[in-house]
């Protein structure tokens, strides 16, 4: 991240949540934190999409109050274990980690895919880099997260009216690093012959990246489809709108059965039509 940019500053970031200006808000999960939930896991559900493909709903969110989590996914192939976006918290990562875990059978290579650069889908990465991770992502979140030295978990707490322990208690011990590997277009990788497409989608952010799976034919959307809730559409204007539409025509031609999109519930792709009126009337608004 980078504290200059006017892109974070005017951003008035620190998370992608859906605007709550909008009481059509559906809270689909609100937080019922058992009490034996670490804090800052949320309440994780797992969703076997394939043997070996997994979507993880719910995971925490500095907005559960609201009732908002942020998801994420793990792809097991051969000989490696492909995780994207690392949930908000140290805790949230290492039950990501741990369900990954169950399935390993040792000497697996290990990947974090990044979907953009906001903090409720990097947070965790730490747990992955300290596992020997290779860390994949846009260029741009190169940009937005190298030098950040603490800096964005204090804009973050600060944000929240969190004192130090208190951001340690829930967020964990972050620590932020760049990317091993970054994209600009879009590009096919072959992980022991599994094919992942990392799709890039600006419009949310202009380091946006999908992943499609062609395998279980899955779309993990990032903060690019937001199902049952407002759009955050903050960190752009109608020219970002009007690109981010583009983007999500392109990725109703996938052939897609499940998409796992950033917030909310596992969804189809109507979903993306939803998206497509939530943007479409934004600009008619403007
Ligand atoms: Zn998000
Ligand atoms: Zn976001």
């Amino acid at each position: 991240m980078n504290l200059r940019s006017g892109r974070f500053v005017l951003g008035v970031l620190f998370f992608c949540g859906p605007y709550f200006s909008n009481k059509s808000f559906v809270a689909h999960r609100c937080a019922q934190k058992s009490a034996q939930s670490p804090v800052g896991l949320g309440n994780p559900v797992v969703h076997k999409l394939e043997p070996d493909v997994l979507a993880i709903t719910g995971l925490f969110h500095t907005a559960v109050g609201r009732g908002f989590s942020v998801n994420a996914g793990i792809i097991r192939t051969d000989r490696s274990v492909i995780f994207v976006d690392s949930g908000m918290t140290i805790a949230s990562a290492q039950y990501l980690w741990h369900l990954a875990q169950e399935r390993m059978s040792g000497g697996e290579k290990f990947y974090l895919i990044l979907t953009h650069h906001h903090s409720d889908h990097v947070f965790g990465m730490r747990v992955f880099k300290d596992k020997g991770a290779q860390i994949i992502a846009h260029k741009g979140v190169k940009e937005e997260l190298e030098n950040d030295n603490g800096r964005y978990k204090s804009f973050i707490a600060e944000k929240m009216g969190w004192d130090a322990k208190k951001a340690d208690e829930i967020l964990g011990d972050v620590i932020i690093s760049t990317p091993d590997q970054v994209i600009e277009n879009d590009e096919t990788i072959w992980i022991d012959g599994d094919e992942i497409v990392l799709l890039v989608t600006p419009g949310h952010v202009s380091d946006e990246i999908c992943v499609y799976h062609p395998r279980s034919q899955t779309l993990f959307a990032g903060d690019a489809i937001y199902e049952g809730s407002d759009l955050n559409v903050s960190f752009g204007g109608p020219d970002e709108w009007r690109e981010w539409i583009a983007q999500l025509e392109r990725l109703k031609k996938l052939d897609i059965r499940t998409i796992v999109p950033g917030h909310g519930n596992l969804c189809k792709v109507s979903e993306i039509d939803r998206n497509i009126a939530y943007l479409t009337k934004k600009l008619q608004a403007n």
